[in-house]
């Protein structure tokens, strides 16, 4: 079937991250088992309830305690929601060279490459194991992927994990962490503050010193990031009730972007090292910190073979992405995991996403080269 011709059925299927993935996940056995794949389902249960599934197929090798393949293609099943005036975004509609849908660039684009690149070549004449993987809720936290790398159902020697980079092959990514920090005050009505203590005011004195570890963490630098240390922000803020009464409460979220090499806990040692700080100053500061993300970076060598036959077939030097992708989970299986696919992360998570026809066709050429480098 043509790139084009999948790619107009992957994304008639909706599979935004709040809904089950069964029925993208039904399509894709179908089309592996077509191409005489072994192909294994991984359901679970999200945390509303809902079935999902990461998908596993084989060539070449079949499931057991101790499988291993040469290379693994990686594209998420998911895709994030759609405004609903956006009446075309589950129809496939090509202008003026662009592929325009829900998904298309993000990932779907190189989910019906990886399919396409596949069929193209004789399985039966590859001397090494091939898997292609299709996992589920990568856009709400690579939940799928993390799910997959502890079931081990396999290990890689090598990864191409499908993201919108315009085919550049990225071999390094950083990191993605939240806390929500609670910080609590003292109600009591604001005409009488001896009575109180604002959280708010508190809040705020702790932000100052974030922003100092946010300087700080300037220092620790890699070079191969623009920026090139990892950022901070504070994205959210609540606090108080009402304009008459002292703030017994205020939260605020902390995300973070660790460079490769600094783990998650780098901040969070930073963070409770201010929250000492002011509580030597303020013996009644009271504070809780929830991380509930803490995904680290992660970077192969510039000088890994996969890094050397990506830039080769591509024609372009390998970079490093500043969001979150499934790499990290694949290089917990074991592979040297480089990101690449169709389209441009800008007009991902957007109406009118599209991936450019002329670079899913690419993707495709790409794909099959390099199955055919590292498997035969
Ligand atoms: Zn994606």
């Amino acid at each position: 079937m043509a790139v084009k011709e999948t790619l107009s059925e992957l994304v008639a299927i909706d599979s935004v991250s709040s809904h089950s993935n069964v029925e993208i996940a039904s399509y894709l056995k179908m089309r592996c088992e077509a191409m005489g794949l072994k192909v294994k389902r991984f359901p679970y249960m999200d945390e509303k309830g809902v079935e999902k599934i990461n998908l596993v197929a084989l060539n070449g090798t079949d499931f057991s305690d101790s499988t291993e393949v040469e290379l693994a293609l990686v594209g998420h099943t998911d895709t994030v929601p759609y405004d609903p005036k956006w009446t075309d975004a589950t129809t496939l509609i090509e202008r003026e060279g662009k592929l325009f849908a829900r998904g298309a660039c993000d990932t779907k684009g190189f989910i019906a490459a990886a399919l396409s690149a596949v069929e193209r070549i004789d399985l039966k004449s590859l001397l090494r194991p091939l898997a292609l993987i299709f996992t589920a809720d990568e856009e709400v936290g690579l939940i799928g992927a993390k799910r997959l790398a502890e079931a081990r159902p396999l290990r890689a020697r090598y990864s191409i994990v499908g993201e919108p980079t315009s085919l550049q092959p990225m071999r390094a990514g950083k990191g993605y962490c939240l806390a929500e920090v609670i910080v609590r005050g003292r109600e009591a009505h604001s005409a009488y503050p001896a009575l109180g203590a604002s959280a708010i005011s508190r809040a705020a004195r702790l932000i100052v010193r974030v922003e100092k570890i946010a300087e700080e963490l300037r220092e620790e630098q890699h070079s191969s990031f623009d920026p090139p240390f990892t950022t901070l922000n504070v994205g959210l803020i609540r606090g108080g009730t009402a304009k008459n009464v002292i703030a017994g409460e205020c939260r605020l979220t902390l995300e973070w972007r660790p460079i490769p090499g600094q783990g998650s806990e780098r901040l969070l040692e930073l963070l409770w090292s201010a929250i000492a700080d002011e509580r030597k100053l303020d013996p009644d500061f009271e504070c809780v910190v929830d991380a509930s993300r803490t995904d680290s970076g992660f970077e192969i060598s510039p000088t890994s073979p996969l890094v050397h036959l990506l830039e080769k077939l591509t024609g372009k030097r390998a970079g490093t992405v500043a969001f979150g992708t499934e790499a990290a989970q694949m290089i917990e299986l074991g592979a040297d995991s480089v990101v690449l696919g169709p389209g441009n992360i800008r007009v991902a998570h957007k109406t009118d996403e599209y991936v450019p026809t002329d670079e899913l066709q690419r993707c495709v050429d790409t794909l099959t080269t390099a199955i055919d480098s590292i498997c035969r």
